[in-house]
């Protein structure tokens, strides 16, 4: 199957009756890249693989491989391998038989398809087990049996919907490294959908977070990780913290925040102003009891301690009551009183979220905000 240079998704617009699942999603995607579509149950991501994959007809919009529109192609016709999180194996068939499939609906000949099937077995260590039935394997194995399919006809785009979510959690990191080993010796362009944080930033070159349908943001996961678009990326990339501040003073784009009677530094994210609300999101691993040298010190009465190995997974009340998570290598117990401090680069300052009240920053909070738990 012939390689491409560029994927581009134009505008492409998908609603089911007045509900707008996908709405002018604007990408493209370059030949070899891998890119993650994130983002949580419901806003879309497996809308947008489907219409890539021909299963859904678009409501608007249009889909290129290079000069060529496709999204009104018959999804066999267009050359792209599919896995899904229910492998889809044909239980009477062998593990061969299985691979083999869609070769032989290709007409290929029966020395290449002999050929190719033992190399795609091969490449996802499966060679041993060739003879046998899907139901006499693990779950990552059908999962393998499932990737070689689609790896077994070099498909011009691998399209894959959230393929580890039926494993354990080691079976999990064990096929997220084959996948990502897979790609590193194919090279097969991949577009890969999962609402795990970690799953994304671990396989993918590029992520594309969506939110309600819409694109929040896409970049390298280095950049979305540490500099993510807006508050929802942020906390969907693990700032756990979104702490309600009042902004005291600007000088740049540092920020001298009040937080519960303290004062805070942080980096600004959304051309705020003096005198303004705003929400500091912070990460558990960047929040910690304060050093002799910290810049600004938060009190905080400590009231669950989980042990986690190497650190202590820590929540802490305010005195305003808001609620905070930070990891420490210390030894803390319920009922100790701290003062905790985060690098002013690690506190990113955004303006809090359109026609959504925060609670006034020095008063007890009534309730606090709880972000998407990401993945810990
Ligand atoms: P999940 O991770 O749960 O699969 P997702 O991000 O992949 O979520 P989609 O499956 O793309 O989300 O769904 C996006 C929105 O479109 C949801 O609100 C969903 O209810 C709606 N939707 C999806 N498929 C249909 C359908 N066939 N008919 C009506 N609404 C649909």
């Amino acid at each position: 199957m012939s390689r491409f240079s560029t994927l581009r998704l134009d505008r492409v617009s998908r609603s089911f009756g007045r509900h707008a699942a996908l709405k002018e999603l604007q990408l493209e995607i370059g030949g070899g890249e891998f890119v993650a579509l994130l983002g949580p149950s419901g806003c879309g991501k497996s809308t947008a693989l489907n219409c890539l994959a021909g299963l859904l007809p678009l409501t608007g919009g249009a889909i290129w491989l290079d000069e060529q529109r496709i999204d009104r192609i018959a999804p066999e016709r267009r050359g792209f391998g599919m896995v899904f999180q229910n492998y889809a194996l044909f239980p009477h068939l062998t593990v061969r038989g299985n691979v083999a499939f869609g070769l032989k609906m290709a007409r290929v000949p029966k020395a290449d398809i002999a050929r190719r099937t033992d190399r795609a077995l091969e490449m996802v260590q499966l060679t041993g087990h060739a003879h046998k039935r899907p139901g006499q394997l693990s779950g990552g194995q059908q999962q393998r049996v499932a990737i070689a399919r689609a790896i077994v006809l070099e498909p011009r785009l691998v399209l894959m919907d959230e393929p580890l979510s039926n494993l354990d959690a080691s079976l999990r990191l064990e096929m997220r490294t084959e996948i990502r080993r897979l790609h590193q010796s194919l090279g097969l362009t991949t577009v890969y959908v999962t609402h795990d944080q970690e799953e994304a930033l671990s396989l993918a070159d590029r992520l594309v977070v969506l939110r309600d349908g819409v694109m929040q943001q896409v970049g390298t996961p280095e950049e979305v990780y540490g500099r993510p678009a807006n508050r929802y990326v942020a906390g969907f990339m693990g700032y756990r913290n979104m702490l309600e501040v009042t902004v005291a003073s600007a000088d740049g784009d540092r920020l001298s925040l009040r937080l519960a009677g303290a004062r805070l530094t942080g980096l600004d994210r959304d051309g705020l102003t003096a005198g303004g609300r705003a929400i500091a999101a912070i990460r558990p691993e960047d929040l910690d009891v304060a050093g002799d040298d910290a810049d600004g010190r938060i009190p905080a009465d400590i009231e669950v301690v989980e042990y986690h190995g190497r650190e202590l997974a820590v929540q802490a009340r305010l005195s305003n009551g808001q609620q905070v998570h930070f990891r420490t290598a210390g030894r803390l117990a319920p009922g100790d009183h701290v003062e905790l401090a985060a690098a002013p680069e690690r506190v990113l300052v955004f303006a809090p979220d359109a026609g959504e009240k925060p609670q006034p920053a020095d008063e007890p909070a009534k309730d606090v905000p709880r972000q998407k738990a990401a993945t810990p």
